[in-house]
């Protein structure tokens, strides 16, 4: 641990003895008290959904596969109807850029929503929260449990707890696997002890990492490890919905009965019951005012909320309001007015306007791709019947669910013809290369390159229905 000489300048006998001051303060354990309220609920009701999810999803059949598979080894990524190939990074890409602005776009408008509702350490740390509760008690049981003497009910409790955790964060780890090996076969591979190494690391890597994560880290992961704390700051303004302590309501705070004027006292609305700090999941107090700690949970309103009930003051003591709205004093509708300006609504027009594109795309796209390779170890050359010679490599990529057949088409030169099959067929969701030779008659066109197009057309059975088409285009080489 770094230790800094700082001058000692009250007691002139010690000026020359340097004082050593600690640039780390150990960490302090945070007991989060629990907390209801309509924060707390919607907390729960982003657990439930994400988890839903991210449990759920992979056990979703769709035809005769799982719904979502990113099978990294065949390089192909089912997303319910669609197979994507490497080719359809774009729609990653799309999504990469939805996810920046919406992030944006929140941020703008209340602050770090997505850290306080929807983020994995949030939500897990929450999981792991609840379990700690269920086994251990709330926050004074805990921290009564965590300060007595090892005993056989305090290693049953702990234990218990760790069990939980080590099942849940396993089982976590197994379905993040889930997403990249059918679940079906991983979890017969796990019941009948073959699974292969790669899956074996990533299930207990990330059940390690949840375990961690969730159980012991918790608020240091978002104090000390996310980026996000740390540029916040460039995305919120004067008019972005935070948590805020209304200080000149509640100050001066202090301790009074039910029955007392507070005015009378010289007291503001804060009883200084310290609730807002002990359910707070990062351990700060709100009435210093905006903190980078802040996750934006809502816990220390909802219990504030019922503090100021019982009290018997209005509520919103701490409440999501702007710094503009606090110091002018704003109403709600003003406030709100103020909230959708002109940064929030260049940022919804994006988002939409990148949605909406990508929704289009998908919509449209091809249910087939096409990449032509020239071979490169024959240019071109002069075969029988005085003809030249081109030969390309064509990868023909079928992303629909069923066996489809394409019919290769070359033009651009006169005379331009085909020596091999013209056509052929991909087994559903495969990708299969298909060489190609072109003949152009000697004296056709000039020595060069010239531009050619290849045109493939998709069809559901031979000569049926035509599902669709692509141009690629290529180059043909007359040697001189
Ligand atoms: S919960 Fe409300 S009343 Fe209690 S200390 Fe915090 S701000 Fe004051
Ligand atoms: S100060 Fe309030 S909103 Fe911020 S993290 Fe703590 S409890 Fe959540």
């Amino acid at each position: 641990m770094p230790i800094i000489p700082v001058p000692a300048a009250t007691d002139p006998a010690a000026a020359d003895e340097p004082e050593m001051t600690s640039l780390y303060v150990a960490h302090q354990k945070i007991y989060p008290r629990s907390v209801q309220g309509i924060f707390a609920y919607w907390r729960w009701m982003l657990v439930f959904l994400t988890q839903l999810v991210f449990y759920g999803l992979p056990w979703l059949e769709w035809g005769q596969r799982q719904a979502v598979l990113f099978d990294l080894g065949a390089r192909r990524f089912y997303v319910f109807g669609f197979v994507l190939y490497p080719q359809d990074f774009i729609y990653l890409s799309a999504i990469l850029v939805i996810s920046a602005f919406a992030l944006f776009l929140f941020t703008a408008v209340a602050g770090r929503l997505w850290c306080g509702f929807a983020c994995p350490q949030t939500v897990y740390s929450e999981i792991f929260l609840w379990i700690e509760r269920k086994v251990e008690g709330d926050r004074s049981a805990r921290m009564r449990l965590d300060a007595a003497d090892l005993s056989l009910h305090k290693v049953f409790k702990k234990s218990s707890k760790h069990l939980l955790w080590v099942a849940l964060a396993l089982w976590t780890g197994f379905t993040f696997v889930g997403y990249f090996t059918p679940i079906h076969v991983l979890g017969m591979a796990f019941l009948t002890g073959s699974m292969g190494s790669w899956e074996i690391f990533w299930v207990f890597f990330y059940a390690f990492a949840t375990y961690g994560n969730a159980g012991f880290m918790r608020e240091q992961v978002c104090k000390y490890m996310c980026p996000y704390a740390r540029f916040q700051s460039a995305m919120f303004d004067k008019d972005t919905l935070i948590v805020s302590y209304l200080a000149e309501r509640g100050e001066p705070r202090g301790a009074r009965s039910k029955k007392a004027d507070p005015k009378q006292l010289g007291l503001g609305d804060c009883v200084d019951c310290s609730l807002c700090v002990q359910v707070c999941p990062t351990g700060i107090d709100i009435r210093k005012g905006l903190q980078y700690e802040c996750i934006g949970c809502g816990a220390c309103i909802d219990v504030c909320d019922g503090v100021m009930d019982k009290v018997g003051y209005a509520k919103g003591l701490i409440q999501f309001t702007t710094q503009n709205a606090q110091s002018h004093h704003w109403s709600r509708q003003q406030t709100w007015r103020r909230v959708l300006r002109g940064r929030v609504l260049v940022y919804t027009a994006i988002l939409l306007a990148v949605t909406v594109a990508l929704l289009w795309s998908l919509a449209v796209r091809q249910p087939f791709k096409v990449d032509v390779v020239r071979d490169r170890a024959v240019l071109a050359r002069i075969v029988a019947g005085g003809q030249i010679e081109n030969v390309y490599r064509l990868q023909v990529m079928n992303a629909a669910e069923k066996m489809l057949y394409f019919k290769i088409e070359a033009e651009g030169l006169p005379g331009l013809s085909m020596a091999t099959e013209h056509i052929v067929s991909v087994p559903a969701t495969e990708s299969k290369w298909v060489p190609v030779r072109l003949h152009l008659p000697y004296d056709a066109t000039t020595p060069g390159s010239h531009t050619i197009h290849f045109q493939i057309t998709s069809f559901v059975d031979n000569d049926e229905e035509v599902l669709g088409k692509v141009v690629e285009q290529s180059a043909f080489l007359v040697p001189r």
